[in-house]
């Protein structure tokens, strides 16, 4: 577990392997992965974009190593990558070969497109040899066709675990278990039973996808809907967003599902918003927005909020470290639910940054000390705010009242 995380999930126990310096399984912190998009022989490219995924929270990133251009790209991108690099191998295990020599972290081979039993005990032999570690990626969608027809023309949970199982026995023959597995599909509930079938049987670990879950926002959500029920459930010791994106949304993606979910440490800003009302006295989406912009990728591990209103914003963020409720043209500020200042509404996201600055620098206690001299003129603020607002719109804000008033006289 990640000695900063707050997750009460009791995780499966797994075996650890090491995919070059970071460890997979075995109670180590979930890991985000993901894959770059560029031709892996274009070597600053790819280079670029791994920076780039790395910046946004991968721990791993895979490359596709699907000719010998790309085994030689792997060659110069491996010693220069900030994270460790897997190669994708498909159909040509010659190619695995290849990217072992390059220096690659890890393998991940398709056992349903590489099947003969020589070639895939030739390449565990050398992945043993070198201390390299594979993944077994069975693909709901490119199944072994021996097995799609055993299991009567359909991709079954049963068929992807018995051709992880068939893999496994491979690489059992030669003594090799250096290895995790995934099982992933693009239907969300057969990859979901995928998994649980196949951590009934095993206890290698496992990566979690769910494959082509396609453009965004439907891709955030099926990957999400599959990745968090298993992880709630205690599966899954490394994961990866397959979205039609660019990559880094992936990395994000992973990242920011791993500190939601309390198994990651958080790195950046936890960005709450409430989602405005008739009550609201400013444009929360346009303020939440710029909020997210003017934070972006920093690493502020705090929890900011963005409030509507004076009224129901500083009690309902009251956990939060920091947050702004506007009132009156002006934005509230408070820290750990205490006002400690009001700014114009057009300094409120410049504001939330610096103060946020300063608490990541000198703590809480001190930005509350900070503000000993504004405190109680910050509160009488907020109070009459709060009071013209319920003056003004009284306790039904989004006129409920007079609807129902109009529905009783309409029948
Ligand atoms: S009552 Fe205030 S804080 Fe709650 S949703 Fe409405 S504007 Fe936002």
């Amino acid at each position: 577990m990640d000695p900063g995380a707050s997750s009460s999930i009791e995780r499966r126990p797994t075996r650890r392997i090491m995919v070059g310096d970071v460890p997979v399984g075995g109670g180590s912190p979930v890991t985000v992965q993901s894959m770059t998009i560029t031709k892996t022989a274009d070597v600053d490219g790819t280079l670029a974009q791994i920076y780039a995924l790395a910046a946004a929270g991968a721990d791993i990133v895979r490359c596709t190593c699907n000719e010998t251009e790309a085994a030689e790209g792997l060659a110069r991108i491996v010693p220069r990558s900030p994270v460790p690099i897997v190669a994708d191998i498909h159909h040509q295990y010659k190619m695995a070969l290849a990217a072992l020599e390059a220096g690659v972290a890890c393998l991940r081979l398709n056992p349903g497109n590489i099947r003969r039993p020589e070639h895939i005990k030739t390449v565990a032999m050398e992945a043993k040899d070198r201390g390299v570690p594979i993944r077994i990626g069975v693909n709901g969608g490119s199944l072994d066709p021996k097995l799609y027809e055993k299991y009567g023309g359909k991709v079954t949970p049963e068929a992807m675990v018995e051709s992880a199982q068939m893999e496994l026995a491979y690489f059992e023959e030669v003594d090799f278990t250096d290895v995790k597995i995934s099982v992933k599909a693009s239907n969300v509930p057969l990859m979901i039973e995928a998994y649980r079938q196949l951590a009934d049987v095993t206890d290698f670990p496992l990566h979690l996808g769910v494959t082509e879950a396609g453009p965004l926002p439907g891709g955030y959500i099926k990957a999400t809907a599959g990745i968090a029920t298993l992880l709630a459930e205690g599966i899954g010791d490394t994961i990866r967003y397959s979205l039609t994106a660019d990559p880094v949304e992936e990395a994000r993606a992973g990242r920011q599902l791993l500190e939601a979910m309390g198994l990651r440490e958080r790195k950046g800003v936890d960005l709450i918003a409430c989602p405005s009302c008739g009550r609201a006295e400013v444009d929360v989406i346009g303020v939440a927005e710029a909020a997210q912009k003017a934070f972006g990728e920093r690493q502020i591990p705090l929890q900011v909020a963005v409030m509507g209103c004076v009224v129901n914003g500083p009690g309902e963020a009251r956990d939060a470290d920091l947050g702004i409720a506007a009132g009156n043209k002006r934005g509230h500020l408070f820290v750990k639910g205490e006002n400690v200042a009001v700014v114009p509404e057009d300094e409120m996201v410049d504001t939330l940054v610096e103060w946020a600055d300063y608490i990541v620098e000198h703590g809480t206690e001190a930005a509350l000390e900070r503000a000993r001299h504004t405190k109680a003129e910050a509160k009488k603020a907020a109070a009459e705010d709060r009071a013209r607002n319920l003056g003004d719109r009284g306790d039904d804000a989004n006129d409920s009242e007079a609807v129902v008033e109009l529905i009783r006289k309409t029948i």
